[in-house]
């Protein structure tokens, strides 16, 4: 009788011991990838609208307006403000690339500090002078200024603002291009933040 006993009482404290190794990892797991990707989705969702006194009121949807006379779709925002109005780094990142073009003028391609996504900046007047390729900028800084040079109409100056998400590979002309109008609606003015360093 008594080996029965004492199999049958370690067979149950062994049964406890297991179920309790078992159950703790997996309860402590769940939690913590649950909010590391919340606070993920949050930090590289949260812009500010990346002009200068502008409210969500004054911005309009035209992502999938036609351009080039119906050859192509527009695939960004443009954001309407006189000429030399600061332009702000819509999130924290790295100024990835200064470039001119014909059809953008003075442009800046900004990477997230994650290197999800690409925030493109375009028809500036001039950089702020600080900027240069490889810099570290936090959300508000000063960037350049608005301003028409490529394409845009010389009685318009505009900020033309796109964003596009990045391939594995990183090149900062291969994005696929989202719309940024409903991220920034909820956003916050750009009048508060921090200015360029010098
Ligand atoms: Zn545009």
């Amino acid at each position: 009788m008594r080996p029965y006993v004492w199999f049958l009482a370690i067979s149950i404290v062994a049964v406890i011991i297991v179920a309790a190794a078992e159950k703790k990892p997996s309860s402590e797991l769940g939690p913590r990838t649950s909010v590391e990707r919340s606070s993920t989705t949050t930090a590289s969702d949260n812009l500010i609208i990346p002009v200068d006194g502008i409210t969500a009121n004054r911005l309009k949807s035209d992502f999938n307006d036609a351009r080039g006379g119906g050859f192509r779709v527009h695939h960004a925002l443009d954001i309407l403000a006189p000429r030399g109005t600061p332009v702000r780094a819509a999130v924290a990142g790295t100024i990835r690339k200064l470039f001119v073009s014909k059809a953008g003028g003075i442009t800046i391609y900004q990477f997230d500090r994650d290197e999800q996504k690409c925030y493109y900046y375009a028809h500036l007047d001039r950089y702020s002078d600080f900027l240069r390729e490889g810099q570290k900028v936090e959300q508000g800084d000063i960037i350049g200024y608005v301003g028409t040079t490529g394409n845009a109409p010389a009685n318009t100056p505009h900020l033309h603002f796109a964003i596009m998400i990045l391939p594995p590979t990183k090149e900062w002309w291969k994005g696929d291009p989202i719309d940024p109008y409903p991220l920034l609606v909820k956003a916050p003015v750009a009048t508060t933040h921090a200015s360029a360093p010098r």
